[in-house]
């Protein structure tokens, strides 16, 4: 069209797409789910906004919520269409072609090392996915604040936009026409689209219909025309079948036939249950599983590690469902401390708000995805107000409560954390099999968040110190916990003992263990950079100390001769102090820490340990 504006994809889009179109990828289904995922979170965005002025959402059928998907087998499109927010024309051009998400560069260098389309939800490039099925997509979308647009591409590196003066007016939000290529015959059939569509939108909270043919069986006048029922389409596809009937009097009636038609009409694909509002009970494992994938935008088959679906009650009521998800996302602690990155949706009353709202939930708990529903917050008001609405702190800090709930039981449930004295008891009820080093699996996806969380909330600290898990110079390899190293702690040893270091094999030969490991103690290894950090803030957990012992004030049991010993050597070290620079070392001691090795270096109570050192010199650096 002469009207049209030519522009060119951003690069990264590009080539995107290029893998797209060329991808030998065989799960080409995800395109639909993506579009209806589009097409719902448009119509949240209008929902949204209603909620302080009615009139944005019109009059008649512009006003319904709805999505409608429609074949023209003859054409070969199939459309999607949603009567949500809709894009002006600036949107169109950001939204699908000029702007870059932050995601589009990351998905491109995942899609060249593994090739696994399916995520591409998660990196917010989902759109492009349609080019799996289509050589040529128009867009076709009506924004409030502007006129009727049509966006075009064949994916060859440019797209179009004109101004739209020949379709039928949308009334307000987007269609997306699917041209599709000749191998994705498919999804014009029916059954396809009713298949995928239960199967992957089941949770989409806004009716999706099909324009569908049915066959039905009516009489018609024979003379008479045949003239199609106006509210349907229709298409003959049986011949006629003439009876002559006559009515007990003799007289003739009018002639009639039967005829198989095929009507279209709009048939409602999905129920629009909204789980989290049914009873707990009622909820079986596969829908929380596919409800996750729905939330999450996660659609590999993996299930979740865990979740809680509560009701809670009191001042501020709101039910939640939280998941524990499978994997760590590509970018959990990539950006912890800058992004806001929240993983929770908050609706209010059905409706939903923002799935941007980090007053939900603390940072270092936003791996969990999940939803919240609350009858205490208030509908009518801006985000903003929201924001600062009293009752968020509480909701807050129940979500909290119930996470980390849940994340203990990941471990209570778990045999292979039990230990040994206890096991007995659990192998004796069964069914342990599947949720057999579920922690351990957890703990590798999620342990920083966990430590991040002792830093951060001091009021859960003790909480989450008993999900901590490490090695110790007993644990054999496995993982343990301070329950666990308490329970065996020596008679009379007072403090926890622990030792920072790059790696454990780099600390099993350290000279300070020397002693501690003859004599029967046992060690924590802390060989994660954050443990330093981690180590600052964890002081004691229940009522014991914890003890780095690289620093001063180790005290291993008593030591009978450690008088006598101090008092026969006291030449010698007052010699080493007066030789040794008094501006590194603060003091020179007879050591009870040592096995074999004749002495060694040992940091301040206060001071930077050793391995903190090195941490800050090589951030520095
Ligand atoms: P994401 O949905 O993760 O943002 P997509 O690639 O699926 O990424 O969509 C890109 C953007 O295009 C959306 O963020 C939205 O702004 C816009 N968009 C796509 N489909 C629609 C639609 N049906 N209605 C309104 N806006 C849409
Ligand atoms: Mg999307």
């Amino acid at each position: 069209r002469s009207s049209a504006e030519k522009f060119e994809f951003q690069a990264e889009v590009s080539r995107l797409m290029d893998i797209i179109i060329n991808s030998l990828y065989s799960n080409k289904d995800i395109f639909l789910r993506e579009l209806i995922s589009n097409a719902s979170d448009a119509l949240d965005k209008i929902r949204f906004l209603a909620l302080t002025d009615k009139d944005v959402l019109g009059e008649g059928d512009t006003a319904k919520l709805e999505i409608q998907i429609k074949l023209d087998k003859a054409k070969k499109i199939l459309s999607i269409r949603d009567r949500g927010i809709g894009m002006t024309k600036e949107d169109l051009i950001k939204n699908l072609g000029t702007i870059a998400k932050s995601g589009t560069s990351a998905f491109v260098e995942k899609m060249q090392s593994s090739g696994d389309l399916n995520l591409i939800g998660q990196f917010g490039v989902g759109f492009y996915s349609a080019y799996l099925v289509a050589d040529y997509i128009e867009v076709i979308s009506k924004h409030n604040d502007d006129n009727q647009y049509v966006w075009e591409s064949k994916a060859d590196g440019k797209f179009a936009v004109s101004e739209d003066t020949w379709n039928e007016p949308l009334g307000r939000g987007t269609e997306i026409r699917l041209h599709l290529r000749d191998e994705a015959g498919e999804y014009l059939e029916e059954s396809k689209l009713k298949d995928l569509v239960k199967r992957y939108s089941e949770f989409i909270n806004f009716p999706i219909s099909l324009w569908a043919s049915k066959e039905i069986e009516t009489e018609v006048p024979v003379e008479e025309d045949e003239s199609n029922d106006e509210e349907t389409e229709t298409t003959s596809t049986e011949e006629e079948k003439e009876e002559d009937a006559e009515d007990e009097d003799g007289e003739k009636k009018q002639k009639t036939k039967k005829v198989k038609e095929t009507v279209y009409e709009w048939e409602l694909l999905n129920d629009v249950k909204a789980i989290w509002l049914r009873s707990p009970k009622e909820v079986t494992e596969e829908e929380y599983t596919k409800f996750y994938h729905s939330l999450s935008k996660d659609f590999t088959d993996e299930k979740p590690m865990a979740w809680s679906h509560f009701n809670a009650e009191g001042d501020v009521e709101f039910k939640a469902v939280l998941y524990v998800p499978p994997k760590a996302p590509h970018d959990l602690y990539e950006s912890y401390y800058n992004s806001n990155k929240a993983n929770l949706k908050l609706y209010v009353r059905r409706v939903f708000i923002s799935d941007e709202f980090d007053e939900l939930l603390p940072k270092y708990l936003s791996f969990l995805k999940g939803l919240v529903d609350s009858d205490t917050l208030p509908l009518n008001v801006s985000r903003e107000m929201l924001q600062q609405h009293s009752s968020l702190k509480t909701i807050k800090k129940k979500l909290i409560r119930k996470a980390l709930d849940m994340i203990r039981k990941l471990a209570e449930e778990d045999p292979d954390e039990i230990h040994d004295d206890d096991k007995k008891d659990v192998e004796k009820s069964g069914e342990t099999d599947e949720k057999k080093g579920q922690y351990t699996k957890f703990w590798n996806e999620f342990g920083k968040s966990i430590k991040l969380g002792i830093i951060e909330d001091a009021a859960n600290r003790n909480r989450l110190a008993k999900l901590l898990r490490f090695e110790t110079t007993k644990s054999d390899g496995k993982l343990t916990s301070l329950d666990q190293y308490i329970k065996r702690m020596k008679n009379g040893q007072k403090d926890v003992f622990y030792i920072t270091g790059s790696s454990k094999e780099q600390l099993e030969k350290s000279p300070f263990l020397e002693r501690l490991i003859k004599k029967g103690y046992e060690v924590i290894f802390f060989t994660d950079p954050v443990d330093e950090y981690l180590m600052q803030y964890l002081m004691d957990y229940e009522d014991k100390k914890f003890q780095n012992v690289s620093k001063e004030g180790l005290k291993v049991g008593k030591d009978s001769k450690a008088k006598e010993l101090k008092e026969a050597f006291k030449e010698l070290t007052k010699w080493w102090k007066g030789n040794l620079a008094s501006e590194n070392v603060d003091d020179v001691k007879i050591s009870n820490r040592l096995a074999d090795t004749p002495c060694v270096v040992v940091t301040s109570k206060f001071g930077w340990s050793a391995n903190m050192e090195r941490i800050m010199q090589s951030q520095t650096l």
